[in-house]
C-alpha cells in the first residue's frame, strides 16, 4: 500500500514539474534542429526526452559565469543532451548535484602537479567542461554549440561531462559507472580495458578513430569519450569497437546504431 501511495505521490510531483517547466513547441523544434544526432530517434524517445528535459530544468540550477547569461535556449540544449544518456536509466542518476555553471567560452584553469622528486609543476589547462563529484558541472557554451560536422571524431561536451557524472556515482572516476555488484564491475573491466588498450595502440600508430585521441589519457576519459561517440556516431563506434558498443548499449539500455 505504502509503495503504491509513494509512487502516486512521486508521479504527481513529477507531473507538476513538467507543467511548471513546459517547453514551448517552437523552442523544442529549434533545439532538436541543432542536434542532428537525434534525427533517427523514434517519436516515443523524443516525447520522453522532452518530458525528462522539463524535469531536469526544474531540478537543476543554471548559472552564468564571467558575464554569460543563460537563456531558455542554452539551458534547454544542455538539458536535452544531458538527459539523453539517462533516458532509460532515469533522471535520479543525476541526484548527486544541482548546479550547472555556464561560461561563454572555454575556461583556463591553473593546475599543479607534484612529480616523484617533490617538484611542483604549474600549467594551464583549457577546459570545455568539467564535472566534479557533488557538482557543479561546468560547461562552455561555445563548445556545447560546436558541431564538428565533417570531422571523423565524435564531439559532444555535454554527454562527455555527464558520462563523468555517471562514472563518479560509485565515488571514483575510473571508467566504471555504478554497477550492481563487484562481479559486474569485473565483467565491465574485462571489456573496457582491452578496448582501451587497443585504442591507445591505434593512437600511437596514428590511425584515425571515431574516438578523440584524448580518450587515451585514462580509462575514465575513455569511457566519457566513448559515450560521446555512442550517442553522436553510434554506427561508426559499433563498426570500430563492437564489444565496447555492446557494453555501452547494455549499460545505457539503448541501441542508437539500430533505432
Ligand atoms: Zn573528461
Amino acid at each position: 500500500m505504502i509503495a503504491r501511495w509513494w509512487a502516486r505521490l512521486r508521479q504527481g510531483r513529477e507531473q507538476r514539474s513538467v507543467e511548471r517547466r513546459a517547453i514551448a513547441d517552437e523552442l523544442w523544434r529549434q533545439t532538436l534542429a541543432q542536434l542532428p544526432f537525434l534525427a533517427d530517434r523514434s517519436e516515443g524517445d523524443l516525447i520522453r526526452l522532452r518530458r525528462m528535459a522539463s524535469l531536469f530544468l526544474d531540478r537543476k540550477e543554471f548559472s552564468g559565469a564571467g558575464g554569460f547569461v543563460v537563456d531558455d535556449a542554452s539551458a534547454l540544449s544542455v538539458a536535452v543532451q544531458a538527459c539523453l544518456p539517462v533516458l532509460e536509466l532515469g533522471i535520479d542518476q543525476y541526484d548527486g548535484f544541482v548546479g550547472i555553471v555556464m561560461h561563454a567560452d572555454a575556461v583556463v584553469a591553473e593546475r599543479e602537479v607534484v612529480d616523484e622528486d617533490g617538484v611542483v609543476h604549474r600549467y594551464d589547462e583549457v577546459l570545455a567542461g568539467e564535472a566534479m563529484e557533488g557538482g557543479p558541472v561546468m560547461l562552455s557554451w561555445a563548445d556545447v554549440q560546436s558541431d564538428d560536422a565533417g570531422s571523423p571524431t565524435a564531439y559532444n561536451v555535454v554527454i562527455h561531462e555527464f558520462a563523468h557524472v555517471l562514472d563518479m556515482r560509485d565515488g571514483q572516476p575510473d571508467g566504471v559507472p555504478l554497477l550492481a555488484s563487484s562481479h559486474e564491475r569485473q565483467a565491465w573491466l574485462a571489456v573496457l580495458m582491452p578496448a582501451y588498450d587497443r585504442f591507445c595502440e591505434r593512437v600511437v600508430c596514428g590511425y584515425d578513430s571515431v574516438l578523440d585521441p584524448y580518450a587515451a589519457e585514462s580509462p575514465d576519459e575513455f569511457f566519457a569519450v566513448a559515450s560521446e561517440a555512442f550517442f553522436v556516431t553510434p554506427r561508426e563506434l559499433n563498426e570500430e569497437q563492437p564489444a565496447l558498443y555492446r557494453l555501452l548499449a547494455t549499460y545505457y539500455r539503448q541501441d542508437p546504431a539500430s533505432p
